[in-house]
């Protein structure tokens, strides 16, 4: 589900800082240690818990003992990679090479996610919030929130970046069209659901089979998970209300 796989980014300077803590690959250790050409990593900001991002961390505390280990905190997820991890606050300013990043709250596709905001430069290592070419999956059962992911993708676009540097895919350029579609395209999905539940709908599985014909089976426990998610916020929203066994329009 990560593509062609993911990536970390690496600051040098006064304060070498690692991006993301990958997933412990010893190709990917070996290339941090030859890209620090005799430096000591300081630290490793992680985005967010899920594997991909953070499952590398006892790998590198291993190779690179005197570096330290932060995340935001998301206490049912980070026990599952043991290491020695120190809290990051929103809104926290971290050193980092020879600057500063700022650390954003943005929770959605996960509890616990944090961007990193360098403002001189108005880049944002923006792990998970967005990939070019793609939605972001917004996972229901472990933490996702679409109402919070809207909200966050809201505070980054309020930043004005310039550039995000993403965990997948290529570097983005022109951050606040994409953002802009990911807000549309969250309004236009709420939409369709409603529409569903209207027309008679009243499980996500069905509401998955009328909005995603002919998806893959490998990703319709995905696409099921995307549709709660959404169902989810309409119910707080008011719109829609679950009785245990079947979805209802119950708003306007
Ligand atoms: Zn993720």
């Amino acid at each position: 589900m990560t593509g062609a796989g993911n990536w970390t980014w690496l600051i040098p300077g006064r304060v070498p800082t690692l991006i993301d803590a990958g997933s412990g690959d010893p190709r990917h250790l070996e290339a941090i240690e030859s890209a620090l050409s005799g430096a000591r990593l300081a630290q490793v900001l992680v985005t967010h818990g899920h594997v991909d991002h953070a499952s590398g961390a006892p790998a590198l505390a291993a190779r690179f003992p005197h570096a330290r280990l932060l995340k935001m905190p998301w206490s049912e997820r980070d026990a599952r990679w043991p290491a020695n991890w120190e809290p990051i606050a929103d809104g926290a300013r971290l050193d980092a090479g020879d600057t500063a990043l700022v650390a954003v709250h943005t929770p959605g596709h996960a509890p616990d996610h944090l961007c990193f905001w360098h403002e001189e430069t108005r880049s944002v290592f923006c792990g998970d919030l967005a990939q070019m070419g793609t939605t972001i999956f917004i996972p229901a059962d472990r933490g996702g929130d679409v109402a919070a992911y809207i909200a966050s993708l809201e505070r980054i676009l309020a930043l004005d970046p310039a550039r995000l540097f993403p965990a997948h895919g290529p570097i983005i350029d022109e951050p606040a069209s994409l953002i802009r579609h990911y807000i549309a395209h969250r309004q236009e999905r709420e939409a369709q659901i409603l529409d569903a539940i209207r027309r008679g709908d009243t499980r996500a599985e069905a509401v998955v089979a009328r909005l995603y014909r002919g998806l893959p089976d490998a990703l319709i426990v995905r696409a099921r998970d995307t549709v709660t998610a959404h169902l989810r916020k309409l119910e707080r929203d008011g719109h829609v209300h679950h009785d245990g066994e079947a979805w209802h329009i119950i708003g306007p």
